[in-house]
């Protein structure tokens, strides 16, 4: 009989900053794991942004098969970009699905890209990409939803760090702990009421706070009396995060415990507007019309209102069998920014870059084959040999093609050329409007995504004081199922982390189900919603 296990996720904990805090006397629960446990850092995926990151997490797939490739995707043949969970849940099978469908119990709480919430065997809130945190749609089962807010309060899905910058760290700080102090009243409230195999639940607060006040981490000057008040009020906040980890292991003794995060995180020197770069290079040409009727506002209102419009037409569009993307496309400003006439490359998701390729893009100019491949050559060159005006040091260090990097039946949808391994201080933006500057300095903003997040883990199944070599994020779901004595689907990316486990049995393969059809598209109301959650988190302008 195997253990139950319990994952707890730290979206965008890093492996370096936690290993300095517990050196520093801080953090005492994952202190202890990091001395009896199992742990090491854990390789995010490329590129290492929430979306993709945790839907290659639960599935234990590359982007490649389940098609998460940012925060926005560029439909197929047109140039509208959707958000990253407008298709509903991702088209391959999660961890909570495979177990679920053995009859095993689950129980999984606030995991980005869980929307719509699935119908597990047990209950589950849907975390970031959820367009509306306030009826039951995010809940399954839906009902239970009334009898936890009637018992515990409103639910806080998420702090929208980007509009703090106005109202004040010590007002983010608040609404941080509000958001950490009710998931915490939910998740145990869900640990001790339900029977489960698997309880899991993800803390977004980490990643949040972060974003803007890196600077307080991990200080590279001396600090002003003022400044280290507010380092020790975001250190308070994290010895407070432990505690609450703790919390939960106390709650479940028997259990084994896992605690990951999807990516890690470091300093913020400057944006890098990859469109800018493009534009600059000759390979982009902005719409000007679209810009100018953008600058003025009622204008923007009435575009803006469309969104909503986007939906009927788009459902007009399917019934008399046009492409329905081509339909939306002209409808949103987003997908007109761009001459489409004119311009060969262009970015649309976070370090991607697709060519407005002829035969596969409506209005594509580069011509397949030997030219694109010229192109391809050509953009890598010269990214690879951008330089921070500011240093003059290179900042990106490969440039990849989209097959090198991604494999699976939605390579299709990836974009032609990757930034697949750079500065982590620099954040490639994919700008949607014309800037001036390629670079542009941050000073909300001070935190990044790095790839190396963390695992510990502990427990009766768990190798004791041991350190884990290379594991990456997609190896964690395969890893799980081994834990709960499950075999492994063999269409999964990652591999059964055995110096992790204690157990000596064979990992058992199971036959993948590949992709598969979830039957959920987002309303156009609610991806207009989830862009509006994109900028509040600084993800998209
Ligand atoms: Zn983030």
């Amino acid at each position: 009989m195997s253990a139950r296990l319990m994952i707890l996720g730290l979206d965008g904990a890093s492996w370096r900053l936690t290993q300095k805090m517990v050196a520093d006397g801080r953090l005492p629960t994952l202190g202890r794991i990091l001395k009896d446990g199992a742990a090491g850092p854990l390789y995010s995926t490329i590129p290492d942004v929430s979306p993709t990151a945790w839907a290659s997490f639960m599935s234990g797939k590359n982007p490649g098969q389940h098609g998460v490739y940012g925060f926005g995707m560029k439909a197929p043949g047109s140039y509208f970009l959707e958000p990253f969970s407008s298709r509903g849940r991702i088209p391959v099978q999660s961890l909570w699905g495979a177990l679920s469908a053995k009859g095993k119990r689950v129980a999984v709480i606030n995991v980005p890209m869980t929307y719509p919430p699935e119908p597990v065997n047990g209950i589950m809130i849907s975390g970031f990409g959820t367009p509306d945190d306030t009826g039951n749609r995010f809940v399954y089962p839906a009902e239970k939803m009334d009898e936890l807010r009637a018992k515990l309060g409103p639910y806080i899905l998420d702090v929208h760090w980007n509009q703090y910058e106005k109202l004040g760290i010590p007002a983010l700080l608040d609404a941080n702990r509000k958001m950490t102090e009710r998931r915490a009243e939910y998740g145990l409230h869900i640990l001790g009421q339900e029977a489960w195999d698997l309880f899991m639940l993800a803390f977004v607060s980490t990643d949040r706070l972060q974003h803007c006040l890196w600077q307080y981490l991990e200080p590279t000057k001396s600090l002003t009396a003022e400044q280290q008040g507010i380092r020790n009020q975001v250190l308070e906040y994290y010895d407070y995060l432990d505690g609450v980890l703790a919390d939960f292991m106390t709650a479940s003794p028997d259990a084994n415990v896992m605690i990951m995060s999807d990516h890690g995180f470091g300093p913020c020197t400057a944006a890098v507007n990859v469109n800018t770069f493009l534009e600059q290079q000759g390979y982009l040409t902005w719409n000007k019309t679209n810009e100018r009727l953008l600058r003025f506002k009622w204008l923007a209102k009435i575009i803006k209102s469309l969104g909503i419009n986007r939906q009927s037409f788009g459902r007009i569009a399917k019934k008399l069998g046009m492409n329905e993307y081509r339909g939306l496309e002209k409808l949103s400003h987003r997908s007109n920014n761009m001459d489409w006439g004119t311009t060969r490359a262009f970015s649309y998701t976070p370090s991607g870059i697709y060519l407005n390729l002829k035969g596969r893009e409506h209005r594509g100019i580069v011509e397949p084959g030997a030219e694109a491949e010229k192109l391809m050559d050509e953009i890598k060159e010269r990214l690879e040999d951008l330089k921070d005006p500011a240093t003059g040091q290179r900042i990106i260090h490969r440039v990849a093609r989209g097959h090198e990097v991604y494999s699976g039946p939605r390579l299709d949808m990836a974009p032609d050329l990757m930034i697949a391994e750079s500065d982590t201080r620099y954040m490639c933006n994919f700008n949607l409007y014309r800037t001036k500057e390629i670079f542009e300095r941050t000073s909300w903003r001070s935190g990044n995504h790095e790839p190396e997040g963390l695992v510990l883990a502990c427990g009766p199944g768990i190798a004791p004081r041991t350190r884990v070599g290379r594991a990456e994020l997609i190896d964690l779901c395969p890893t799980a199922l081994h834990l709960l004595g499950e075999p492994v689907p063999d269409d999964i990316d990652g591999r059964v982390i055995s110096e992790m486990l204690l157990t000596t049995e064979s990992v058992k393969s199971v036959a993948g189900p590949g992709q598969i059809d979830t039957g959920s598209v987002m309303s156009a109301e609610e991806q207009a919603q989830v862009f509006e959650r994109l900028k509040g988190l600084g993800y998209i302008e």
